[in-house]
């Protein structure tokens, strides 16, 4: 029922990557977001060959009393909801009393204690009104190349190891679904939060970012024109021009909501364009037109 979208934050940090050159604490922080959201598509993924009838819902963000919580996924059935809360780690942890570490030493964040916190949260919201469905909360690590050392026993912890086991052991009803679950997914739709409040932006400037078309396929900047299509020197990928313009000022779009979309910018921004006319000719197509001659810009359509 609902997708898993590329976040902001995740948009924001793919475009800086290709345009600019991250350091340290920003490289990492990025690198997480990928591996993330890598975790949570190969779970979907998994989940995909699960029979019967239930709904998924994915990412989603809802606030008790002022507490906001994030769900991974979420899969509705007939009379269960099983939440998993999704870690893509890698490499050998190990756990000591109630304390996460890496091999090396590193502690991390208590997966379980979010989990826990999460569940809390979220069982009162269900409790709140009323709902009948039993919960199940999961932690699941989807990493192959994971390993838990002394993982405590009687824990919600799915290891890559007994991941497929877990899910070919879930079974759901195959009558179709009653009112009750599909109400319940109806409801933590509409109570989703759209706009994370979570989102931590790293700030970036116009001048930073180098400029050029990114590609559509690997968002490598090493492309260029030719016969009126985008060449992808890294990956071969081919693309009509003229989405490649719209792609680049949808970008700028997203970037710089305070900038005027202009013809100037958006030649500067795409820079392996020779002529303003193709520019031009794609604004107007796409966009409405603002203003007269030198200061015009232009608008999303109506
Ligand atoms: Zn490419």
């Amino acid at each position: 029922m609902k997708p898993r979208l590329e976040c902001p934050e995740l948009k924001v940090y793919r475009y800086m990557n290709a345009r600019m050159e991250l350091e340290g604490k920003e490289k990492q922080h990025y690198s997480f977001l990928e591996k993330g959201l890598e975790g949570e598509l190969k779970f979907d993924s998994l989940l995909e060959r699960l029979e019967g009838e239930y709904l998924i819902l994915k990412d989603i963000l809802l606030d008790y009393q002022g507490n906001l919580f994030q769900i991974d996924t979420l899969i509705i059935s007939k009379n269960t909801i099983h939440m998993f809360e999704v870690k893509n780690y890698e490499g050998d942890y190990y756990v000591d009393a109630d304390k996460w570490f890496s091999t090396s030493g590193t502690e991390i964040k208590n997966p379980l204690s979010q989990l826990k916190r999460t569940e809390s949260l979220f069982r009162r919201y269900l409790q709140f009104f009323r709902s009948p469905l039993k919960l199940e909360c999961y932690l699941v690590f989807v990493n192959p190349e994971f390993t838990l050392l002394q993982a405590p026993l009687n824990e919600p912890i799915i290891l890559p190891t007994q991941l497929n086991r877990f899910l070919r052991n879930l079974e759901f009803p195959r009558a179709p679904l009653t009112n009750t679950p599909i109400n319940l997914a109806k409801k933590i739709l509409a109570d989703h939060i759209i706009d994370s409040p979570f989102k931590r932006l790293p700030t970036y400037e116009y001048e930073q970012l180098e400029k050029g078309i990114l590609c559509s396929g690997c968002r490598s900047l090493r492309t260029h024109v030719k016969k009126g299509k985008l060449n992808c020197e890294v990956c071969g990928t081919l693309e009509a021009i003229e989405l490649a313009i719209v792609r680049s000022v949808e970008e700028i779009r997203f970037l710089f909501p305070e900038r005027k979309i202009t013809t100037n910018l958006v030649y500067e921004w795409c820079k392996v364009i020779e002529s303003r006319k193709t520019i031009r000719r794609v604004l107007n197509e796409i966009y409405t037109k603002k203003g007269k001659s030198k200061y015009s810009y232009y608008v999303l359509k109506d």
